[in-house]
Formats: structure tokens, sequence, C-alpha cells
């Protein structure tokens, strides 16, 4: 009978919390007391790395009752996540904003108790630029101010309107975003908007970068609606019944004093669960467990869920019978960048600002890839009548920039700001972060690493991956993959215990 209540109870207890979780209620009072009772009874799962990733699977594992342990071999939680507050500037060293395009991003924020320190972009802030001829221009927003702005040639425009009536293209290639783009648009779409857009978002070369893995979406559109065109057009029902809201649209924002503010509240809430400066160094399938090697000692968990880096991964020893080599992983590139942030005197910046930021394509001959205005976004990042900009180097463009030391990336960006925006007093603040490998390239073959981690799933049941080199390079793509990733190890650790 003992046997039998100490088995169940933890089991309703889990799954009543489970339940709570699916209606977006926390657990009472007593279930919860029944569940901290009662877990040291269901085995815990380890997971490795306390990025945004780790962190968000870990929180959704806790929330229901089941225990964790999250390993990370830094000294602080949050992965690239890093913001500092310095004489009133708030310096966002490496994301900047959260895109809320799917529903678990506001639930996480929602479930944290963090509404009311969340900050959406200011509307002022909607605009975005991209340079032409050395002057930042605004981005089309409407079919009509896309017809008349001078940021596309009208060879551009008829390309535009051409676009429905090109084939769709039928083979299995892996096509790079460059050849798609100028497949389907032209030349002067890849060199003027797409090249910086790429740039913006994976600090990429869109000759290189796949259009089937790191622009999906476009090339969904081809596949299922023959256009890109008409798939904006008839894709929106598809979206709004999957409840995706899509990226032109969906709200943006951060928080009073940064980003590193979901990380560090996600932390405060797995407490001891969290093991920094802990490097995972090997991960063994027993008969019933997996053993976690670090260098002070193993333990055994149910499962493992790896939220860590490709590259990280691909040195780690896995000892699973029959289990596919790992070592290719680290062969996916990273892109390194130099985030440099800097704080200006308001009147010693000639531009208004009044938009999100400037993105620079590589035919402009700039050293910056572009700059973010952030006091414009968020109205507490710098002192009154100071303002931030935060500008990046290097990048698949140059990647040596990333490299400089930190008073040659100032000269460099103050040089292009200068030009770009009319930044021409001395900065009043000033900070360098360098991101050796900062974001991975799903670059053409990137499918055969993707190949390569649900292969190693199928042979060793009780691993789990999940985070940015596998699920999207977004915040949100690293939120919704530790949300799902936490279901699926539940549901496995589950089955697990009754075994
Ligand atoms: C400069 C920069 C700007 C960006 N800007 C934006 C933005 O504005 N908006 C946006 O949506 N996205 C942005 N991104 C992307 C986004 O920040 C990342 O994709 C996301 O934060 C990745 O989170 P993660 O948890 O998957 O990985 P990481 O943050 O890389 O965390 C992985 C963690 O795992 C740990 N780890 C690895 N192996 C082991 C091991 N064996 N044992 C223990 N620990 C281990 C590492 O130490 C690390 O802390 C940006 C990225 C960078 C670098």
């Amino acid at each position: 009978m003992a046997v039998f209540l100490t088995r169940m109870i933890p089991e309703a207890a889990f799954w009543r919390s489970a339940i709570c979780e699916m209606q977006g209620r926390q657990p009472c009072a007593l279930q919860m007391a029944l569940i901290r009772l009662f877990s040291g009874q269901l085995k815990s799962i380890a997971i490795i790395g306390a990025g945004i990733t780790g962190l968000t699977a870990a929180f959704h594992l806790k929330r229901q009752g089941i225990p964790v342990t999250v390993f990370e071999a830094g000294p602080r939680c949050g992965g690239v996540i890093r913001s500092a507050r310095e004489n009133g500037f708030l310096a966002e060293f490496g994301p900047n904003t959260i895109l809320e395009t799917s529903p678990e991003i506001p639930d996480l924020v929602r479930d944290l108790r963090l509404e009311s320190r969340r900050l959406y972009t200011d509307p002022f802030a909607k605009k975005r630029y991209i340079v032409r001829n050395g002057a930042p221009l605004p981005l089309p927003s409407s079919p009509r101010a896309f017809l008349t702005t001078p940021l596309f040639s009208a060879g551009a425009k008829l390309a535009v309107l051409r676009e429905p009536f090109v084939a769709r293209r039928r083979d299995d290639a892996d096509e790079s975003v460059a050849d798609f783009v100028v497949r389907r648009l032209n030349r002067e779409f890849l060199d003027r908007a797409v090249d910086a857009l790429v740039g913006g978002i994976y600090a990429g070369d869109p000759g290189k970068l796949s259009v089937r893995h790191a622009l999906p979406k476009l090339f969904e559109q081809e596949q299922r609606y023959g256009s890109l065109i008409r798939g904006q057009i008839f894709g929106g029902r598809d979206r709004k019944r999957r409840g995706e809201i899509p990226r032109s649209k969906a709200p943006m924002f951060s928080f009073d004093e940064g980003l590193q503010v979901l990380t560090d509240a996600l932390a405060a809430e797995l407490g001891e669960a969290v093991r920094l400066n802990t490097a995972v160094l090997k991960a063994v399938k027993t008969a019933g467990a997996w053993q976690v090697h670090c260098e002070n000692g193993l333990q055994e968990y149910t499962a493992i869920i790896y939220c860590g880096t490709a590259y990280q991964l691909a040195q780690l020893r896995i000892e699973s019978p029959g289990l596919p080599d790992l070592s290719p992983l680290g062969q996916i590139r990273y892109a390194p960048i130099a985030s440099v942030v800097l704080g200006f005197h308001r009147r010693d910046v000639g531009h208004p600002l009044d938009g999100f930021g400037m993105l620079i394509p590589k035919i402009e001959n700039f050293k910056i890839l572009g700059a973010i205005f952030s006091s414009s976004l968020f109205p507490n990042r710098a002192p009154a009548d100071s303002v931030t900009l935060t500008s990046y180097l290097g990048g698949e463009r140059t990647p040596e920039l990333a490299f400089l030391p930190a008073e040659e990336a100032i000269g460099l960006t103050r040089t292009d700001l200068r030009a770009l925006i009319g930044a021409a007093g001395e900065p009043v603040f000033s900070r360098v972060a360098f991101h050796r490998r900062a974001i991975p390239q799903y670059n053409v073959g990137y499918g055969k690493f993707k190949e390569t981690l649900e292969n190693v799933e199928k042979s060793a049941p009780g691993l789990f991956f999940a985070g940015h080199y596998r699920n999207g390079v977004s915040l949100g793509d690293s939120i919704v993959a530790g949300a799902g990733v936490a279901k699926v190890a539940a549901k496995w650790s589950q089955a697990a215990n009754r075994t």
C-alpha cells in the first residue's frame, strides 16, 4: 500500500499540475506541497545549458512537479542574453528584443509575473531604415509606399509585380537565399534588401544560407502557394489557424531593465536546481537511466535535454549503443559578432532616430552591419537628453572585425555612425561585447545536421535536443522550443517512472 501511495501521489500531483499548466493556471498550494513532498520519488531530468532555452524547459518541467537539475558551464545564467545598466545607460550585449510570434511567449511572461515590467516598443519607433547611397531610407510599410520609395528602382518594383507568375521550383534542391531571391525577384532585391535583412537576423551570408532552413516561411510560401506575394495574401488564414502571428505584425518587447530580467526571473524560480560553473563532460546511457558526468562526479537522471550550442555538443562524449556520430555538428558555423553600445548627447546626433534602427547592405561598404536605436525603442535606455545606439560588427560579411580590440571597434563604429546619422560628438558611454561564436548559420547542407539530431534522439531514448542550433535562432523560437521539449520530456519521464 505504501509503495502504491508513494507512486500514485506524485503521479496524481504531476497530472493535476499538468492540467493546471494546460489551463494556464498555477497549481494550488496543496498540489505544490504534494509535488514537493513526493518529488523525491520522481526521477529527475538533467538540462544542459542555462540559456533561455534550457531555463524555459526547466521552468515548465518544475511547474509540473518534475524535479530538474540545470547544468551550466559558465558562471551565470542567460547564455548570450546579458543586460547591464551603468550611469543611466542600459546596454544590451546580446539580443535586444523579443518578437511575440507565439502564445507561449506571453504565457511565459505571465507565469513569471513579469507583465508589469514588460515594455512594448514605442510606436514612434516603427520605421525600419535600410541604407542606400550612404543614407538611411525607411523600408516601405504599405503597397503604396513601396510604389513611391526611392529605396528600389522601377525594375525592382516591376519584379514584385511579376513574382506571382514565376514558376515554383519543384526539385528538392537545397537552394541558397541569394539564388532564391534572384530567381523569384531580382538581383537588386538581394543586394539592396535581403542582404541587409539576413544580416540583421543571422549576421549571415545570403549566398550561403539555405532558404529552406534559414527562412522557412519564405520557402513554404513558394511551396504551398506558388509565390511569395500569394503566400502573403492567402497564408494569413492558415497562420491564424495555427495561432501564429506574422513577424511583420507581431508586437516586440523587452523589460524595464533589459532582457536579462527574463532569464534572471527564470533562474530565481529554479533556485538551487541550477548548477553554475558545472560543465557536463559526458553522458552515458545505462540500463534504466542516463548518467551525467561532470568534473566533480556523476549523477543519474531519467532523461537529458541538451540546450547548449552545436560546437559544445560536438565535444560532449555521449555513450549509448548504436549512437550516430555527433562530431559533424561541430561543422555548423557560428557568425562572430561584436556588439558596440554607444551613448551620445541627443544634440550630438543629427538623425531623428524615429525608428527601430538601420540595416546596411554589403554593397554600401560600411563597416557596421547595422545599428539599433535602442533609446527610441524603449524609454529608459538612456539618461534624459541622451541616446543609446547599439551597433554590430563582424558577422559572415567581415568576421575579422568581430575580433578587433575594443578601442578599434568603437572607432570604426563612430566613423560609420557619423557618416550615416550624424553622430558627431564624443560618446558619453561606450561598451563592447565580443561573441566569438554568436549565431549559428543554417547554411546550404544544414539539413544533414538536423537529420543527425533526429537520428540520435531515435537511437538514444531519453535524450532530447532543443535550442538555437536546431529550432530557429530567435528568442521566440527558443522559448517555444523550451516549452515544447519540456512537454515531450515530461511525457517520457512519466512513462519511465511507471516502469
Ligand atoms: C549579439 C546577438 C544579438 C541577438 N539579437 C537577437 C534579438 O534581438 N532578438 C532575438 O530574438 N534573438 C537575438 N539573438 C539570438 C538569440 O539571442 C539566441 O538565439 C538565443 O538567446 C539562444 O538561446 P539558447 O538558450 O538556445 O543558447 P545560449 O544562449 O547559447 O545558451 C546555451 C548555454 O549552454 C551552455 N552549455 C553548452 N554546453 C554545455 C555543457 N556541456 N555543460 C554545461 N553547459 C553548457 C553554455 O555555456 C550557454 O550558457 C541574438 C544573438 C546574439 C549573439
